[in-house]
C-alpha cells in the first residue's frame, strides 16, 4: 500500500538523540585510550567480495552459512556482503596497501557489523563494534599488551568489576590436527547425541561443535578432548607467557579449556570478557591470535593478534552500572523576543560563534517565559536573551542556567563581547 508506514530493517538499530550522549561519551574514551597505546585508525568499506569472509572466517562456521547479508551486484554479477565483522576487512587492506612489510603496525576500526541472526537484547543484525589489531607481531607481549588495555579500558568505562577475563589456547596447526582426529572420534562414538549442526560438522569441522549455544549438547562438549592437552612445546611456552604477564599485572583470569570462539581463523591464545550483568548476551570483547590468516589470504607471512568489542553491549553494561557520562548541552542558548530581537538574531549568534561558543538559536518565536523553558531544557550553561531594548542598546542580557531553575537568577546586562569573555571563563552572574 501506498501509505503504509515504512519501518527500520528488523533487527537494525536507530540510535536516537537521547541516547546518542553514551555513544559519544564511550567513543571519546575508547578514541583517546587507542592513542595511548599507539594504534592508527584504518576505515576499510562496508561492503566486500563475498569471497574475503569465506575464506577468512571458514565455510563451515555460523557466520558464513547462516548469518551473512549476501547479494549479486547486478551490474557485473559479482558477489558482495556486507561485513560481519572487522579483521578480514583490515587483513585485505594490509595485504593489498603492504602496510605491514616495514615493521608491526597497530591498527583499530570501528563501524557497523551485519549478520542476519535472530534479533533479540545484546543482538541485532547491524551491530556496531571497535576492533584493535596489531598486525606483524609474533611475541606474547602482543597478546599481554590487548588484555592490559583491555583492562584498562573496562577501568576507565567504569565497569571493571562487572567483567571477567576467560583465557584458551588453540595451539598451532599440528596440535589441532591431533586434536581433530581425538574429537572426531569422540563424537563419532557419541553419534545420537549430536544435532543437525554437529553432524554436518562432524567431518568438516568438528572443533565448531564444541562452539554450539545448543545447551542439550553442553555436557557432551564438556567431557570432549581438550586442544589444551595437545599444544606442543612453543603454544605452551606462549600461553605460558601471556598467564605470567596477566599475573605481573594482576589481572584476574580464568583459563577456560572449552573457549574456542565462532570464527575459524584463530590460533594459539583466544579470549573473552564477559559479564554476568547482560543476560545470555554476555561476552563483550572477544579476540585472539591469527597468524596464518595474512597468508592465508594471499599475503607474505605475518603473524596478528587483536580482539573486537560489541559496543552495543558494551554500552548496556554502562547504563546497567549508571556509567554513562555527563549529557553536554550547548554553551548557550539564544533567546529572541520581539522584531527588532528577532531581526537581529541570526547575526547575534553568528558573533558569539567566532567567540568560540555554542549558540542554538531560538526559532519559532512564542513568550519570553515558553523560550526560557525551551533555554533550559537545551541543557545550555547559559541564555542569552536579546529583547529590543537590548537591541537598542546594543547588549545582551546573559543567565546562568546550569544547576538552577531559570526564574531563580539574576540576570546580567553586558555587551556581547563581554557575554563572550564571562561565558568562556564559567562565570556564573553576580559572582564577578
Ligand atoms: P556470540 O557468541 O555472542 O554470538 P560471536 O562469537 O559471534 O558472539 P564475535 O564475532 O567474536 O562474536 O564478535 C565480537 C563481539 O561483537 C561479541 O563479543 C559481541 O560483543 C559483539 N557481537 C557479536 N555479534 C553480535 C550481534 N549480533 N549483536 C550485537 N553484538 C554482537
Ligand atoms: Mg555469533
Amino acid at each position: 500500500m501506498a501509505n503504509e508506514t515504512l519501518r527500520a530493517v528488523r533487527g537494525m538499530n536507530d540510535i536516537l538523540p537521547n541516547e546518542i550522549g553514551t555513544w559519544q561519551h564511550f567513543e571519546a574514551m575508547v578514541r583517546a585510550w587507542l592513542t595511548s597505546y599507539g594504534y592508527r585508525e584504518l576505515r576499510t568499506p562496508i561492503l566486500e567480495q563475498t569471497a574475503l569472509f569465506k575464506r577468512a572466517i571458514g565455510e563451515v562456521t555460523d557466520i558464513v552459512e547462516k548469518e551473512m547479508y549476501t547479494f549479486v551486484d547486478e551490474l557485473n554479477g559479482e558477489s558482495l556482503t556486507l561485513r560481519p565483522e572487522g579483521t578480514a576487512s583490515c587483513v585485505r587492506a594490509v595485504i593489498e596497501h603492504n602496510l605491514v612489510y616495514d615493521g608491526g603496525k597497530r591498527l583499530w576500526y570501528q563501524g557497523p557489523m551485519f549478520r542476519h541472526e535472530r534479533p533479540q537484547t545484546g543482538r541485532y543484525r547491524q551491530f556496531h563494534q571497535i576492533g584493535v589489531e596489531a598486525m606483524g607481531f609474533a611475541g606474547p607481549d602482543t597478546d599481554i599488551e590487548h588484555l592490559l588495555m583491555t583492562a584498562r579500558l573496562w577501568r576507565l568505562l567504569g565497569i571493571a568489576d562487572a567483567v571477567t577475563l576467560e583465557i584458551n589456547s588453540l595451539g598451532g596447526a599440528e596440535s589441532r590436527t591431533r586434536h581433530r582426529a581425538k574429537l572426531i572420534a569422540y563424537f563419532e562414538a557419541h553419534q545420537e547425541q549430536l544435532d543437525e549442526d554437529a553432524k554436518r560438522r562432524l567431518y568438516s569441522n568438528p572443533l565448531r561443535i564444541l562452539d554450539t549455544k545448543n545447551p542439550a549438547l553442553r555436557d557432551l562438549v564438556e567431557a570432549a578432548p581438550r586442544l589444551m592437552d595437545e599444544l606442543d612445546d612453543a603454544a605452551r611456552a606462549h600461553f605460558d607467557a601471556v598467564c605470567a604477564g596477566l599475573e605481573t599485572a594482576g589481572i584476574a583470569y580464568r583459563i577456560n579449556p572449552r573457549l574456542v570462539r565462532g570464527l575459524d581463523y584463530y590460533n594459539y591464545t583466544v579470549f573473552e570478557w564477559v559479564t554476568d550483568r547482560l543476560g545470555a548476551q554476555g561476552t563483550v570483547c572477544a579476540g585472539g591470535r591469527f597468524d596464518s590468516l595474512i597468508e592465508q589470504l594471499g599475503g607474505k607471512p605475518a603473524p596478528a593478534c587483536g580482539f573486537a568489542m560489541g559496543i552495543e553491549r558494551l554500552l548496556a553494561l554502562m547504563t546497567e552500572l549508571g556509567q554513562t557520562g555527563a549529557v553536554d548541552g550547548p554553551d548557550c542558548y539564544l533567546v529572541n523576543v520581539g522584531e527588532a530581537a528577532t531581526r537581529m538574531a541570526q547575526t547575534v549568534a553568528e558573533t558569539l560563534r567566532d567567540g568560540g561558543l555554542s549558540v542554538v538559536l531560538h526559532s519559532g518565536g512564542g513568550s519570553f517565559k515558553s523560550q526560557m523553558k525551551k533555554a533550559d531544557a537545551s541543557a545550555a550553561r547559559y541564555a542569552i536573551i536579546l529583547g529590543d531594548d537590548e537591541v537598542a542598546a546594543g547588549e545582551v542580557n546573559l543567565k546562568a542556567l546550569r544547576g538552577m531553575a531559570w526564574g531563580d537568577t539574576q540576570q546580567q546586562r553586558v555587551t556581547l563581547p563581554v557575554a563572550v569573555d564571562l561565558i568562556k571563563q564559567g562565570v556564573i552572574n553576580g559572582n564577578l
